[in-house]
């Protein structure tokens, strides 16, 4: 048996039979794991209410192997109060774990993901603007695990599209798609595949207005729909 002690950050959490709780937490040492608590909605004494989303939590699990490890202690170690007095930084974190949730496979450790989800909820927690920062973090979380959007080239040929230029844009086909390949529905106007480059590069100072965010939000949105079971319209 193995013990898994590590921070961790509350995903989901759904209820399971008559009085327990299935939790899924993003781990730093582990990445997304589950575990089943029993009588976790007769009575929050055991956990004293850490079983809560955007706080950065301790959790010690005992891992048996099996699909759903058991949860010995969960404690909020960083309270992020910020966060839960004002709605749109609340959902700005909310869609951020969704997103984790969706896109980090099970127990693989995805310390890079870990990191930027830590850095984005404390500057949340800060009333940074958030639309901006999510932005940022789902490209970077895109590229994280694998998903990269290319905005340089077309993916099909690999074809250069010049500085300055509009592109067609298939994100959820992985990035730019050139007029010789047959283009895309949507297209990506010259500055904005800008901003997306520097976000990219996690350019420091970066500064877009919250339309421009939420288009960067969209096209994120979009290349997570091909590569997980999220769907950008629903709310699990
Ligand atoms: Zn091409």
């Amino acid at each position: 048996m193995k013990r898994i002690e590590s921070a961790a950050l509350l995903v989901r959490s759904v209820a399971y039979g008559e009085a327990d709780l299935i939790v899924t937490f993003f781990t730093e040492t582990d990445g997304k794991v589950s575990a089943a608590v029993r009588g976790a909605r007769r009575s929050t004494k055991r956990f004293g209410g850490a079983l809560e989303p955007i706080h950065e939590l301790f959790v010690s699990l005992d891992d048996k192997g099996k699909e759903l490890c058991v949860l010995k202690e969960a404690r909020i170690v960083r309270a992020r109060e910020g966060i839960v007095t004002d709605l749109d930084l609340m959902d700005a974190a909310g869609r951020a774990l969704r997103w984790v949730r969706h896109l980090c496979p099970a127990r693989t450790p995805e310390r890079s993901a870990w990191e930027s989800l830590r850095a984005l909820l404390d500057v949340l927690d800060a009333h940074f603007p958030p639309l901006q920062h999510l932005a940022v973090f789902g490209l970077g979380l895109l590229a994280d695990v694998g998903y990269a959007i290319d905005l340089e080239r077309c993916v099909r040929c690999g074809k250069a599209c010049p500085e300055g230029r509009p592109a067609f844009l298939d994100a959820a086909g992985g990035g730019l798609v050139c007029m010789t390949c047959g283009g895309a529905r949507r297209t990506i106007r010259a500055s904005l595949r800008t901003l997306a480059l520097r976000a990219q590069a996690r350019e420091p100072g970066l500064v877009m207005t919250p339309a421009q965010a939420n288009e960067l939000i969209a096209i994120i949105e979009d290349a997570m729909s091909a590569h997980a079971d999220f769907d950008p319209h629903s709310a699990k």
